[in-house]
């Protein structure tokens, strides 16, 4: 019988109400692992008095206490990444160094929660008027929602919940029903870590529990993670109901390569950034533009190292797994007839990749065009998948306005060995985040992650200083304790003497 992997509520497993389900697929067999409960608004709800009966208890918590509970959570986290890593390969597919490196990031994520005491401190200015002090606090919201996507199950919740859990808030996580079950481990981690029952659930499901959470009135903010059209929604539709929103969307990351660049350590980026997790990354690399004379000399170099990568089973050591469904491998795919009818060069076809697993996957190899036009839909779609596209300019500056022209603003990267192009184009560039000679530019988690355009909605990166601000709300307090000379009736506005 198939496994049903339930909603994690109140500390621990729970069916609640509804009994629709989505499959969970191993995408490097095609087959069905389990089904996933997907949450009725009722069961949103229940899940939302839960954590609103866990909030003033948490709240209230000592910091020492929950920095206790936090280290715990952390060094069971380091400790068992392993088992996380596994689930990741077994429902995502991505291969296990991948996996590993995705935990390594959330981590991150969580070690910065540590320094929770220090971040979230207010400041205390004295004497601002005789005998007036004023200070700020930075309180927890109250209960928050996290709706995240399948690309990431266990580093994208991790860019919000632990801080969110840090900060003394309750929290309701929805994760992508592709690929739920990491949600869960790491909710039950977190129970054993000493977590209080309540404060950090998880519900499982699609559109009618996320429309649920945006709705909710007992629901104070919504971080979302996912494709452009879906964002937009989830912020105008938050937004509309009173809610702190920040909500990441998709992208189409350029990668502008300079005459002087080292060309090696180009192709090895363009390599690793645009296939790395089968391109399923919203920094990958989907475009390169190269400023010529360089364009067939970098293309030689990147289809020889294509030649080279070892596509299968995520568990067998390969080098890229599978995409997660075999609708979203089709859809993908068509892109490389379409590229040719646009009139790109299919340099490398994924279609004709030889695997290291079972027929049934739902593979995709290596794909890269040449010659691709603005024009195109392979240029213009988010295609979230393993290709690449190659641009041919004439010079900087139609390198950068092209990029510029770009609705997306993610992530780019120059590769160049001049300092000062790196520094004009950092400069000039229209995107939120910005490598020099680096392909993947994720900030680390004492900066904050977010893009420009339509990459974010909202003004609220995610960690980082933007997510100490994000899960707190400050108050400003202006006090005067009882001195005598302070008296009298003044119906004037408060000033300074
Ligand atoms: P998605 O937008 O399909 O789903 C994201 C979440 O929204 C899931 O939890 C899903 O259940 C929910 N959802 C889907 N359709 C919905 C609807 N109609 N109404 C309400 N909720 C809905 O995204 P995905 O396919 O899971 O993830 C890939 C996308 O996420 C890509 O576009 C990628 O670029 C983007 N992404 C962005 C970032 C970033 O930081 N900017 C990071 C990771 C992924």
């Amino acid at each position: 019988m198939t496994i049903v992997l339930n909603h994690w509520i109140g500390g621990a497993e729970s069916a609640a109400t509804s009994t629709r389900t989505a499959p969970v697929y191993n995408p490097a067999t095609g087959a069905v692992a389990k089904n996933v409960l997907l949450a009725s608004a009722a069961d949103v709800d229940a899940a939302v008095a839960v954590a609103s009966a866990a909030f003033p208890g948490w709240r209230d918590t000592s910091q020492a206490r929950r920095q206790t509970i936090m280290f715990a959570f952390r060094e069971l986290l380091n400790e068992r990444k392993g088992e996380l890593a596994n689930i990741l390969t077994a429902e995502h597919g991505k291969v296990t160094s991948d996996a590993l490196g995705e935990i390594t990031r959330g981590l991150e994520v969580v070690e910065f929660a540590l320094g929770m005491p220090h971040l979230s401190k207010g400041e205390y200015s004295e004497n601002v008027s005789t005998g007036v002090d004023v200070y700020t606090l930075r309180q927890p919201l109250g209960v928050v929602g996290i709706i995240s996507p399948f690309n990431f199950p266990a580093m994208v919740p991790l860019w919000f919940f632990p801080l969110a859990v840090a900060a003394g808030n309750a929290v309701v996580l929805k994760p992508s029903e592709k690929d739920p079950s990491a949600a869960n481990w790491m909710a039950a981690l977190f129970t054993e870590a000493g977590l209080p029952d309540g404060v950090f659930n998880v519900v499982h499901g699609d559109k009618e529990a996320v429309d649920a959470l945006l709705v909710h009135p007992d629901v104070q903010a919504i971080s979302f993670v996912g494709s452009t059209p879906i964002a937009r929604y989830i912020y105008e539709t938050a937004s509309a109901h009173g809610k702190r929103v920040q909500a990441l969307g998709g992208a189409k990351n350029h990668m502008l390569v300079l005459p002087d660049a080292d060309l090696d350590l180009a192709a090895d980026a363009a390599v690793n950034a645009g296939f790395g997790s089968a391109g399923e990354r919203c920094m990958a690399i989907s475009v390169v533009v190269a400023v010529e004379p360089v364009a067939d000399e970098l293309v030689a170099k990147i289809t020889e190292r294509m030649s080279g990568l070892r596509v299968g089973d995520g568990m067998r050591g390969c080098d890229m797994g599978p995409l997660i469904t075999e609708a979203h491998r089709d859809k993908v795919a068509s892109y490389i007839d379409l590229a040719a009818t646009d009139g790109a060069d299919v340099v490398v076809d994924g279609r004709n990749v030889d695997v290291d697993g079972e027929a049934s996957g739902f593979w995709l190899g290596p794909t890269l065009f040449d010659r691709v036009s603005v024009e195109s839909k392979v240029y213009m779609d988010e295609i979230f998948g393993p290709v690449l596209s190659i641009i041919r300019v004439a010079s900087y500056a139609e390198g950068l306005a092209l990029i510029n022209a770009s609705p997306y603003g993610n992530g780019t990267a120059i590769f160049t060995n001049d300092g000062g192009a790196a520094r004009r184009f950092q400069n000039e560039v229209q995107v939120g985040m910005v490598g020099i000679n680096v392909p993947i530019p994720v900030p680390v988690a004492s900066h904050s992650f977010g893009g420009w355009k339509n990459s974010l909605f909202g003004d609220a990166k995610a960690y980082g200083a933007a997510g100490i601000a994000f899960f707190t709300r400050e108050k400003a307090v202006t006090s005067r304790w009882l001195d005598p000379s302070h008296g009298g009736i003044n119906l004037g506005f408060p000033q300074h003497d």
